[in-house]
């Protein structure tokens, strides 16, 4: 091997943090918190914060001395338990500038698991806003670990033992020398929703930050610069906001965040106010958004949204319906991509090849439904239930291997789920996909809500995805129910628009005529108030699951 002559400059967050600061330091955060509650309408105030990058920088700098000062060092564990907000990012660029390692919480988790996974993860100390003070009581005296709590933003009487977060950074100095960081040493940890079993904890380091905010601001992604102004209505307790607080930063974007408010006509106002160019969410927040667009425009005022060129979506599938909807009807192109908490996300983006211009509407929107090609430096394949390659031929399903320098190679202190995810090298992603000749991969579904009906696979997404399609259907869920001859059924799981009501033949010929075949059809639809959501606002399968374990399917089907 001939040794290169490059120089080995490590990529830390500190680079992001100094760039922002020399070239960006006019760019703004602009952060929307809840100031109070309207006494008529229940809802939250949203209160107008502005930072620039500049202040940032410096305000990070004295939380980088707050923290050493506090005996934060190398490795410590930080803990987050914070909504989307200006001191939120600044714990993001100063816990890993020191060397510590930021770990965000999920703050929809229960009690029970948030104890589990700060004591898994050893923190030491926790930063909270203040509006969750009420849950910790609970939380604390089975935390033993934890030695200091920060509180973010006011309160009227701060609990003992407590610090406020502006005394605590108050008179620190605005420029900290950074101790020497491996690349390769940890940045930010998160766990897994833990839909089954304990959460599972994934080590960002420092690294694979960077090259995914590299990739994700590239042109053949999400398209980021200093000309841009972005939204990721995605949690920063979960999966770091989908990598945003970096990529922004790192090229001078602006960047709003919401806290925790997401009502569609308040996201709508906010689009348009702040001229947002981009924006990042699940599939549920897209739903509201798009019927608030529809009110609006229907009644003649619709929102003025120029400027703003692509919402990506991911998290769960998002219907091919709802990419056309916004397509047709509001002219704004909705981005398809696919990544999981052990992706940092970003696995997939869903981007035009120049050919596809040509297509006719409809099969372009065929196009923009799938989950999109893989990101620079990401590899996926296709494996059977004996780990053999599968073709790429847009028909095969097979489980989805992943590998790259932002996926994670094993679960933090868990020998147990490391051995069950990583293979050869490859992370077994627990979903099921296609890819097709182009590239273009498609979840199938989570492999462990298939349908397997009669030796036959049924994609749940599928129906799913073509159901919420029907004017009349709000949402739908399809799971699988044991069936004496054909192992599994599919039932449908369906909430229906207000004043509507809809019957199994009218969505037997809506599903056959938009290309099922008949034995893929539920053999049973029911109705519910609401489809249970997980604490990211997915269908939480599960829980209908037990609701429908005992249920006899009444229609007997002739498969053959
Ligand atoms: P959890 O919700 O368990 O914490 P993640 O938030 O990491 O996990 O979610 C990852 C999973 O979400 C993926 O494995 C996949 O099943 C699903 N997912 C993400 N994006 C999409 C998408 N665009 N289409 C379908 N499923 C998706």
């Amino acid at each position: 091997m001939l040794e290169s002559t490059m120089m080995d400059v490590p990529l830390t967050i500190p680079t992001i943090l100094d760039r922002m600061k020399l070239l960006f330091s006019g760019s703004k955060v602009i952060s929307y918190l809840p100031v109070g509650i309207d006494p008529e309408t229940k809802q939250p105030i949203p209160g107008r914060f502005e930072e620039t990058y500049g202040q940032l920088s410096d305000r990070a700098h004295q939380l980088m001395h707050a923290l050493t000062d506090a005996g934060v060092k190398s490795g410590t564990r930080v803990a987050t338990f914070a909504t989307n907000h200006y001191r939120h990012l600044e714990l993001y660029y100063a816990i890993p500038s020191v060397g510590a390692v930021a770990h965000m919480v999920n703050i929809r988790l229960p009690d029970e698991q948030i104890v589990y996974i700060i004591n898994h993860a050893g923190d030491e100390v926790l930063f909270v806003d203040n509006v969750f003070l009420p849950r910790l009581p609970a939380i604390l005296a089975q935390c033993p670990t934890l030695k200091h709590v920060i509180v973010m933003g006011a309160v009227p009487q701060l609990p003992s033992g407590m610090t406020d977060f502006e005394t605590f950074i108050a008179g620190k100095p605005t420029q900290f020398t950074y101790p020497e960081i491996d690349e390769r040493q940890a940045a930010g940890m998160c766990y897994t929703s833990g839909t089954t079993g304990h959460p599972k904890g994934v080590v960002y380091s420092h690294r694979a930050y960077v090259l995914h905010s590299l990739v994700s601001a590239s042109s053949e992604m999400m398209a980021v610069t200093e000309r841009d102004t972005v939204l990721p209505i995605v949690p920063m307790f979960h999966v770091s906001a989908w990598g945003y607080p970096f990529t922004c930063p790192f090229v001078g974007a602006n960047l709003v965040l919401t806290s925790v408010l997401t009502a569609p006509a308040f996201i709508a106002r906010v689009l348009q106010d702040e001229g947002v160019t981009h924006t990042a969410g699940v599939p549920t927040i897209w739903f509201g958004l798009l019927e608030e667009l529809d009110r609006a425009k229907a009644a003649g005022s619709p929102y003025k949204l120029q400027k703003l060129r692509s919402l990506l979506v991911g998290g769960s599938a998002a219907p091919r319906s709802l990419i056309e909807g916004y397509g047709e009807r509001h002219g704004l192109r909705v981005a398809h991509a696919w990544g999981m908490t052990e992706t940092t996300p970003l696995g997939t983006l869903n981007n035009l090849k120049p050919e596809h211009d040509a297509l006719e509407p409809a099969a372009r929107y065929d196009v923009m439904a799938l989950t999109g090609r893989p990101a620079m430096l990401v590899q996926l394949k296709l494996v059977d239930e004996h780990d053999g390659l599968l073709p790429h031929d847009g028909r095969t399903p097979g489980r989805l291997l992943v590998r790259g320098p932002w996926v994670t190679g094993s679960y933090y202190d868990n020998p147990e789920a490391t051995a069950a995810s990583q293979q050869n090298g490859w992370f077994d992603t627990g979903d099921i996909a296609t890819i097709n000749t182009d590239g273009y991969m498609m979840i199938q579904d989570r492999a462990k809500d298939l349908i397997k009906s009669g030796g036959e696979w049924i994609s749940s997404v599928d129906l799913e995805n073509t159901l919420m399609g029907h004017p009349k259907l709000k949402e739908a869920a399809v799971i699988a129910i044991a069936h004496p001859k054909w192992d599994e059924r599919p039932l449908g799981v369906l909430v229906v628009r207000d004043g509507f009501e809809v019957t199994k033949p009218e969505l037997d010929t809506f599903l056959l005529e938009r290309g099922f075949a008949k034995w893929q059809l539920p053999d049973a639809y029911e109705f519910v108030a609401e489809i249970p959501k997980t604490t990211v606002g997915k269908f939480l399968k599960r829980a209908l699951r037990d609701q429908f374990k005992d249920y006899k399917l009444e229609t007997s089907v002739t498969l053959e």
